[in-house]
């Protein structure tokens, strides 16, 4: 049994090296490689060639952050990126996994137009810990070791070290939508080549064109394609640290139109909000560069998915993970979408779907997605765990985690985490179908369903609704409700157990954006929620 998967062994090689030099040194060295929005409304702009002057400094958090990472690579230390204000405990639980060295991070992070104080939560999180922490201060106090001032002692000119191409870029820990977080491994040389594919085969870009990932720098979807893709194919990236709808939804539509961006990769979460906000704001800006728009890191209902192919640009559903590094289900551009199916396993993915025991189920029946380590992006390992690796690739197929089915062309529909599926009576019914059929009724902007416990029936389904309209009444309420239910029966055909909706006017997420449903299970049901302060809300 292997504990690691390995890609271009015996190599050498370095992802900044193959990010920056290349194209410092090369007719692309006065291109825009970076545009980052910083919260406290500055915005940088560097070419490759500025970008190359400055990496032999370690700056953090949005422009910073994207230089740190670079800076890592360039000599080989592995990074480990935690989203900025994630809460004390977890960060520490990260600090103590890694065995991180050093620690650099910011004293402020910028939200909604706020600065929100993170030093004494680093302090906390540091203490006790034999680990220097690099500060990028923001809010004008100088701390003993600060990032600028090293910044303004390096030399410009290190060069990249050579390394194995096995060796460690970065860990990334899993989002925490389900359990304990996990340190995914990933190396130099896979990593760039599953990225670097992806980016031209399935989200299509060219050279000189310009690829905005709203995702945060810190997951692994920024990584891939906020970082590292772009820059290794040398194109133009954008990074913002505010929220895209700060201080209103004309945000996002004007980052999208003053870059004259043509690629966007987002999520259904940011896509549902827009959705919300409703089509006069797209109307009013000129999207005439944008010409593709790739959703990732939930299930894309079909309402959603038509409302972006509408109003934004053509849309491209894809599946993948902190473990895959990279795409492995989508539909290509060549091929017709099936809204609500996320479509086929990408060239060099080998995808199954499994039953409890193991066995490979024919199309139309649910079951567990596995899929067959191999391709260039997959892990390498798990960090400080080479037996949980093990565990997760068993005879040469990875457990990925989420339920699927795949209908008789092999389109695949995710049909949600298998934690999350609900046992009503004999069914078994996704969270994903059961959201995407409430989505599909104009009353409602967002959907989180949960199955509780049931002495007679297993379990019963209780579905969170965020509603359109706010501010109804009770009585208002219970017809909708009901207007709801029925609806749902209507969608999905008969289901076994009751069906019961409350209005929210908002879900629990984790900071990359997806729901948390064991919190809400956790509420209905008094057990234990798991580390609260990975969530968003
Ligand atoms: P993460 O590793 O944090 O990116 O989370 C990966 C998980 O996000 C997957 O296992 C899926 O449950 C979910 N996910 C990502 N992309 C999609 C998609 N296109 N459709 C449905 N679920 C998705």
């Amino acid at each position: 049994m292997r504990d690691e998967a390995g890609w271009f062994s015996g190599g050498q090689t370095n992802a900044a090296y193959n990010a920056l030099d290349r194209h410092a040194h090369s007719p692309r060295r006065n291109q825009l490689a970076l545009i980052a929005h910083a919260g406290d409304g500055q915005v940088h702009r560097l070419t490759y060639r500025e970008l190359l002057d400055r990496v032999a400094v370690y700056l953090p958090s949005g422009l910073e952050a994207a230089l740190t990472l670079l800076a890592c690579a360039r000599i080989g230390a592995i990074h480990a990126a935690i989203p900025a204000g994630l809460g004390g405990l977890a960060l520490r639980e990260r600090l103590l996994d890694t065995q991180a060295r050093l620690l650099v991070a910011a004293d402020r992070l910028y939200q909604s137009g706020r600065a929100l104080p993170l030093a004494a939560l680093v302090e906390a999180a540091t203490e006790g810990l034999d680990l220097p922490v690099l500060w990028h201060s923001r809010g004008g106090e100088r701390r003993p070791l600060e990032l600028w001032e090293l910044l303004e002692r390096q030399r410009p000119d290190t060069p990249a070290e050579p390394v194995a191409a096995e060796h460690p870029l970065f860990i990334l820990y899993t989002s925490g939508s389900t359990g304990k977080p996990k340190g995914v491994v990933h190396t130099h040389g896979g990593f760039m080549a599953g990225t670097t594919y992806h980016l031209r085969a399935l989200y299509d870009l060219k050279d000189g064109e310009t690829f905005w990932t709203t995702a945060d720098l810190s997951w692994i979807v920024g990584h891939a394609y906020g970082l590292y893709a772009p820059l290794l194919e040398g194109l133009t990236t954008v990074l913002r640290e505010d929220k895209l709808d700060y201080p209103d939804p004309g945000a996002f539509y004007e980052t999208l139109e003053q870059h004259a961006v043509n690629v966007l990769l987002t999520s259904p979460t940011w896509l549902r909000s827009f959705r919300r906000h409703g089509p006069e704001w797209p109307a009013r800006a000129d999207l005439s560069s944008l010409r593709l728009v790739g959703s990732v890191g939930e299930y894309l209902a079909p309402e959603v998915w038509h409302w972006a192919t509408e109003h934004l640009a053509w849309t491209v559903d894809n599946w993948w993970q902190t473990e895959t590094g990279a795409p492995c289900l989508a539909t290509p551009l060549c091929q017709p979408a099936k809204p609500g199916k996320v479509g086929f396993p990408l060239p060099g993915v080998r995808a199954l779907i499994l039953d409890a025991e193991g066995r490979v189920l024919p199309p139309g029946h649910k079951g567990r997605l596995a899929l067959q380590p191999g391709f260039p992006s997959f892990m390498h390992t798990l960090w400080n765990n080479p037996a949980g690796y093990a565990r997760a690739v068993q005879d040469g197929l990875y457990l990925t985690g989420d339920i699927a089915v795949a209908d008789d062309e092999g389109y695949v529909a995710l049909l949600g985490r298998g934690d999350d599926v609900i046992k009503a009576g004999e069914q078994r019914i996704g969270t994903a179908e059961i959201e995407g059929a409430m989505v599909s009724h104009p009353a409602v902007v967002e959907a989180a369903a949960i199955g509780l416990p049931d002495p007679e029936r297993g379990e019963i389904i209780k579905v969170y609704v965020v509603p359109r309209t706010p501010d109804m009444d009770g009585e208002v309420q219970a017809v909708m409700a009901q207007k709801l239910v029925t609806h749902l029966r209507r969608r999905l055909g008969p289901l076994e157990v009751p069906v019961e909706v409350v209005f929210t006017p908002q879900l629990p997420r984790t900071k990359s954006g997806k729901i948390v449903r064991r919190v809400l299970r956790a509420r209905e049901t008094g057990a234990d929620p798991g580390d609260l302060s990975t969530l968003e809300n």
